[in-house]
């Protein structure tokens, strides 16, 4: 067992495929991603002077459709991180049922310390170099960690530049004026919440009064925060990158320390009152500042991993209290660690499961693009909610098949469908 995310997506593959006496060409074809690219991506800083980046595109698996995953931007990104994440996009893609494959990529960069025109001429050069093996109906990317709807339309446009034609569906989680589909941004969060409530609908359990810790406070976190309050799940604690908050009362208004995150950066000190949000309000609120690391282990109902890998370790699983971990992050519990949640009989619900509806949006706007088509929010969050609740149901109900946790079972659903589209 390890915490090296590629071995363990590699464990993970192994344990399902095991348990479903899988065909060894498809388990030999899903264990080697089908291509592997490492590009230099240089470009000229704003001192005049030129820097090289190392970039990766990894295009895990495409039998049940084109290859479509995240870009990361992190100064961590390495090439055996990108394969796993490629690996569970395969995954999920199959798990949340898009045909799609599976892919990611990144840069090792961080994009913190780059000017806009410096993270622009980072991205259009990363462009230029993958031209050739990306495309609508090759390969899509789509945001990740420090990625956003501005850099996507910078790939649409480079790559649109490069062919001589507009090519809006090379990429998704553009701007909505830009192409891409309504929703998109709320979707990864949103996903989380319908796939938390209909495992406890599956369970029998209500949501009412149950509380949530979640780490990690930017797309996926923030989202995740609004939409289980909206479905009546107190959020207690957030935490970004630098440090956060804890109410155990709840924090009240979650728009505005939004808002306060946005202006200040970080999260540390948002007690918001009214208009008012500073330290001044943390004894009346009865609250108190947090490390990243406190938020999984405080005594809540859900606590939700929405950061990077590894969050959840055999040193923390332990104190892990909440009885339910929705993985928002991708591979946020090492393969100790789940042991140890396992044991524990704490609920997991998979990052696979957990936070696909970010890619099943994304084939929403893929599709609208194809099809010249343009849909509302609404219909994009009724055919996101089907589409979660039908993975999610699938999930649970493979798990009482085959007597698995979730995890197990999301592979188990997924490798069959992979299984039956190599048929
Ligand atoms: P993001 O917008 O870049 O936000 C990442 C958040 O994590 C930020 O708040 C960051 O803090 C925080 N963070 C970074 N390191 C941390 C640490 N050590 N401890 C606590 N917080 C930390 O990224 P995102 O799009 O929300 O993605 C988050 C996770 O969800 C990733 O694992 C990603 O692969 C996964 N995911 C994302 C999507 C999607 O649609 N975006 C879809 C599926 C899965 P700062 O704010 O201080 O930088």
């Amino acid at each position: 067992m390890s915490d090296n995310p590629w071995t363990r997506a590699l464990e993970q593959l192994h344990g399902a495929a095991t348990r479903l006496e899988l065909l060894p060409p498809l388990l030999e074809r899903l264990q080697k991603p089908d291509n592997v690219i490492t590009v230099a991506v240089p470009v000229e800083m704003d001192d005049g002077t030129m820097q090289v980046f190392e970039g990766y595109r990894v295009q895990h698996n495409n039998i049940r459709g084109p290859y479509k995953g995240g870009l990361r931007f992190h100064p961590k990104v390495n090439m055996d991180e990108v394969k796993a994440l490629a690996l569970w996009m395969t995954m999920k893609n199959a798990v949340i049922d898009v045909p799609f494959g599976g892919a990611k990529g990144g840069i090792t960069v961080d994009p913190k310390k780059l000017s806009e025109g410096e993270l622009e001429r980072l991205t259009r050069s990363f462009t230029r170099q993958l031209a050739h093996s990306i495309g609508p109906t090759i390969d899509v990317p789509a945001p990740d960690v420090n990625t956003t709807p501005k850099i996507m339309n910078w790939i649409r446009d480079e790559y649109s530049n490069t062919l001589g034609k507009d090519t809006p569906a090379v990429v998704t989680g553009k701007p909505v004026e830009q192409g891409g589909s309504e929703g998109r941004t709320e979707a990864t969060g949103l996903g989380g919440s319908y796939a938390l409530f209909e495992i406890l609908a599956q369970l029998g359990r209500g949501r009412q009064g149950l509380s949530a810790a979640i780490q990690g406070y930017g797309n996926v976190g923030q989202y995740l925060a609004e939409f289980l309050k909206a479905g009546g799940v107190q959020i207690i604690a957030l935490s970004d990158s630098k440090g956060g908050l804890y109410i155990p009362t709840g924090i009240a208004d979650l728009q505005a320390v939004r808002e306060c995150k946005e202006r200040s950066g970080k999260l540390a000190g948002c007690y918001c009152v009214g208009s008012v949000c500073d330290l001044s309000n943390m004894e009346k609120l009865g609250g108190h500042d947090i490390s990243p690391e406190e938020v999984l282990t405080l005594p809540v109902d859900i606590v939700a991993p929405s950061a990077l890998e590894n969050s959840i370790t055999k040193e923390n699983a332990g104190k892990v209290n909440a009885p339910i971990v929705l993985e928002m992050a991708n591979g946020p519990t090492t393969s100790e660690a789940d042991v140890i949640l396992n044991s524990k009989r704490t609920l997991v619900i998979p990052d696979i499961l957990a936070n696909s509806g970010g890619v099943a949006v994304s084939y929403f706007e893929w599709y609208q693009n194809m099809h010249g088509e343009k849909w509302g929010k609404e219909d994009v969050f009724a055919k996101l909610k089907e589409k979660m609740e039908a993975a999610a149901k699938a999930v649970y109900e493979a798990s009482r098949e085959y007597d698995v946790p979730l995890r197990e079972a999301a592979y188990i659903v997924a490798l069959k469908r992979l299984a039956s589209a190599i048929q």
